[in-house]
């Protein structure tokens, strides 16, 4: 099956990669201020889909500038939780993809036993709608797009336009592409590139 990736730990386990290897070039950055970042996680508890996490999907990396007087925190993007959102970034983007994503049935059975509301869906389909195309993210990339991803076809416009063999591929692809959304507190170029011998 094409979705079986969804309950693979090994799955999660190279998304966490990937998510050290964003920490580790924010890390090197440093804050603004010239300090050097410390660790200073914070905890998550990202909702369903519990079994195939391991317990580094209990926090989020982040870091903490060791100058006394700024102390100032950076957060880095992540590919495995969308900002605030309760479900990690996986869950969110199949669910929402309605053709390129996951079959009917699955995304049905998916939505039930995750115990994901109505009305948690409707605001993900408006974050599609609105406030994805609005973002600066999405400004500065949807023109390396050719054919232009349609704002009413998303997410599914998006995964079919990015590279990859499969749908985990791409869809890796789109989660390293919203990770500069998931963070309020840093801004920066990202530089990590998934490497496709590693998926
Ligand atoms: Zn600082």
């Amino acid at each position: 099956m094409c979705h079986a990736f969804l309950t693979d730990s090994r799955f999660y386990r190279f998304l966490f990669e990937l998510d050290q290897d964003i920490a580790r070039q924010v890390r090197t950055e440093g804050c603004p201020c010239g300090g050097a970042l410390h660790s200073a996680r914070y905890p998550r508890k990202p909702r369903g889909l519990r079994s195939p996490l391991d317990a580094s999907y209990s926090t989020r990396l982040s870091f903490c500038c060791a100058n006394d007087g700024c102390r100032r925190r950076s957060t880095p993007p992540s590919v495995r939780f969308l900002g605030r959102k309760v479900y990690l970034g996986v869950i969110v983007v199949l669910i929402t993809a309605l053709e390129q994503g996951l079959p009917a049935k699955r995304r049905q059975w998916l939505i039930e036993a995750l115990d994901i509301w109505p009305q948690t869906l409707s605001r993900w389909r408006t974050w599609w709608r609105e406030t994805f195309p609005a973002s600066r993210c999405w400004q500065t990339q949807q023109g390396n797009f050719i054919p232009p991803v349609k704002i009413d076809r998303l997410p599914d416009a998006l995964l079919k336009g990015l590279r990859g063999i499969d749908l985990r591929q791409r869809l890796c692809q789109l989660l390293l592409l919203l990770a500069p959304l998931t963070t309020a507190s840093w801004s920066g170029y990202l530089r990590v590139r998934i490497d496709p011998q590693k998926m």
